[in-house]
């Protein structure tokens, strides 16, 4: 009856993190929350694609049909990163190197992806760089390198296949930022104006954009295990599992939910979403530590 299979429902399910692995590995096991052909016949572009939280969504959409592109400076990471993804899936993956700060590398590599799949329905803006390092510390140049990564680099990416092809076939658009200017976060001048300014890249474009039926959204990731970032930025501060009191919901995310909220942001469950940022960060910016000295002492520990 009724009770019966209310009682069957597992209590707090819907804050339960899917399985992960901590490494550049496919899932071992996968359970489909959404359906399994939401992407059917589509392809995405994956900037950053070859590592950490761009390999698990490239992972996540071929499980839900996509083809993939991933792309990033070393071909050979995209490389061996494709043949793990088309293994786990079965679907097709095509690894291509760019550089997101040279517009020549991206048109070359969105010439491939088009030559191979024939169209590109949604792009992922994924690669980024980051350290922790105070302001007085961070070089000229530094303080550069991140934005011409992070900001000019989603704008590099977005503009090319805004006109290679969303601007006559429409798309979707979900760039990777980041909480970390909306309290001041220490150590992280350079990244959280980056990503501040992807946030509102992500405005400016999907208001432009929008009469192309483009979509265009941030998703701003929390602490997120297994990757390059939750290694440098907060490993041995998160390996305390006193750390974890200070967040909402009491413990660090997973590639895989990071993920799955990127595939709502990418697929038609979103369909009249546009211009926003999905926080995914267990509510993590509210109440985490922005201590000067406690985040000092990461830095020197994690710089070894
Ligand atoms: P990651 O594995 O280091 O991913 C960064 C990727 O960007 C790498 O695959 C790298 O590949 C690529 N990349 C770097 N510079 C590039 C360039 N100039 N051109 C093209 N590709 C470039 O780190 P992650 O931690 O998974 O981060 C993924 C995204 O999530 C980033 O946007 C990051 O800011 C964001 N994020 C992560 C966390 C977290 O907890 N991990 C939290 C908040 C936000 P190559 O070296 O081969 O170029």
């Amino acid at each position: 009856g009724r009770r019966g299979r209310a009682a069957m429902a597992e209590q707090g399910a819907a804050s339960r993190p899917p399985p992960d692995v901590d490494t550049d590995d496919c899932l071992r096991e996968y359970r489909h929350l959404f359906s399994p052909d939401i992407l059917a016949g589509q392809v995405a572009f994956i900037t950053g694609g070859g590592s950490g939280i761009g390999f698990r969504i490239a992972e996540i959409f071929m499980r839900h049909g996509c083809r993939t592109v991933i792309a990033s400076r070393n071909l050979q990471r995209v490389s061996e990163a494709s043949k793990k993804l088309v293994a786990a899936t079965g679907q097709q993956c095509l690894p291509l190197s760019v550089d997101v700060r040279q517009p020549q590398t991206i048109v070359a590599a969105v010439d491939e992806a088009l030559k191979e799949f024939k169209r590109i329905d949604i792009l992922i803006n994924g690669a980024a760089g980051n350290f922790l390092c105070p302001a007085s510390a961070l070089s000229f140049n530094a303080f550069k390198t991140v934005i011409d990564i992070d900001t000019i680099g989603t704008f590099n990416t977005s503009k090319v296949l805004f006109e290679k092809y969303f601007r006559d076939h429409g798309g979707v658009i979900v760039n990777i930022t980041a909480t970390l200017s909306y309290r001041g976060q220490a150590l992280q001048v350079h990244a959280g104006t980056a990503k501040a300014a992807i946030d509102a890249m992500t405005r400016h474009l999907a208001v432009e954009w929008g009469p192309n039926n483009i979509r265009v959204n941030s998703l701003a990731p929390g602490p997120i295990t297994g990757t390059e970032g939750y290694r440098r930025l907060g490993g041995r501060f998160a390996e305390e599992a006193s750390q974890f009191d200070t967040i909402p919901l009491q413990r660090a995310g997973n590639k895989t939910e990071i993920a799955h909220s990127t595939l709502y942001l990418a697929s038609c469950l979103s369909s009249y979403v546009t211009g926003t940022t999905l926080v995914v960060d267990g509510g993590s910016w509210l109440t985490s530590a922005n201590n000067f000295p406690a985040m000092l002492g990461i830095a020197s520990s994690s710089a070894k």
